[in-house]
């Protein structure tokens, strides 16, 4: 197991560097909105620094990781699929539906709560939108939501490769949807019909309450148009609209230290439900 584990690792290494590599050459050739005024290279540095301290938190805390429970559930027989012995093709289809619904149910979830949209703030506080945006969570996130695809694989026994396939996409779909690519109007709205897009994601950025709390979904658009969450453009537009949110401006917020302590600074004052409850 350990050897096939370590080449996998690599597989999803490769995957995210050459995926990385080629959206960010597509965004740089093709943009679709001008770089915003802040330092760039500070944002590249501490959104790319962030991928190696969450990687080294998640194997510091967590004693195992998603595809290491798949392999675990199949040889003890844990969960739905490995109990009823249900086709290959479908199990390895049902668990990349599924993880993704429960990851777009996670993201409302740290919208919703206040303890969560503290960590998950981090990501909305980024002043710019491209495909580094796609990599940057805070350490605290990315364990919760490791904690719950590990939970998910465990209880639907799903199938190691599908676990693979659900992190590479997962990994790929993230940095496309946040990706600053100037895709032709009637490409996105073909794409729209099934997964998401930069164009749709990007609704999640403004710094608007109602615009932020829509568009959840990751990988499959389907989730939002069945939740109600879905909104089709932000009301000022994808050139002018401003990313980010409210308490988070100043351009220290984008160096890493800050991008760390985020979660631990000041109090909820707005964006999760709770508030808006009240606000209404
Ligand atoms: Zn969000
Ligand atoms: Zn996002």
């Amino acid at each position: 197991m350990d050897e096939i584990l370590n080449e996998w690792i690599q597989l999803r290494i490769a995957f995210f560097l050459g995926i990385f590599l080629l959206i960010a050459l597509c965004e740089f050739f093709f943009p679709k909105r001008a770089k915003a005024n802040v330092p760039q290279k500070t944002r590249w540095i501490s959104n790319l620094s962030i991928v190696i301290i969450d990687n080294f938190f998640m194997r510091l805390i967590l004693p195992l990781f998603a595809i290491e429970m798949a392999f675990l559930a199949e040889n003890w027989k844990w969960g739905i699929f490995n109990r009823y012995e249900i086709p290959y093709a479908l199990n390895l289809i049902l668990t990349i539906i599924i993880l993704d619904l429960i990851i777009y149910l996670q993201h409302v979830m740290f919208h919703v709560v206040p303890f969560f949209w503290r960590a998950h703030r981090m990501h909305h506080a980024d002043l710019d939108f491209d495909v580094t945006t796609g990599i940057r969570f805070h350490p605290i996130e990315v364990i919760i939501s490791m904690g719950i695809k590990i939970g998910v694989v465990a209880l639907i026994g799903a199938t190691p490769i599908g676990v693979l396939i659900f992190e590479i996409l997962l990994n790929a779909t993230s940095m496309f949807t946040h990706s600053n690519l100037n895709l032709p109007i009637s490409v996105d709205r073909v794409l729209r019909s099934i997964i998401v897009t930069p164009d749709m994601h990007r609704v999640h950025h403004s710094i608007k309450e109602h615009e932020t709390n829509r568009n959840f979904g990751f990988s499959f658009s389907i989730w939002d148009r069945l939740f109600g969450t879905y909104l089709n453009q932000p009301s000022e537009g994808h050139l002018k609209m401003t990313i980010g949110i409210k308490d988070f401006r100043h351009p220290k917020y984008l160096r890493l230290d800050w991008l760390l302590l985020i979660p631990f600074i000041g109090k909820i004052t707005n964006y999760t439900r709770k508030n808006r409850e009240k606000k209404e």
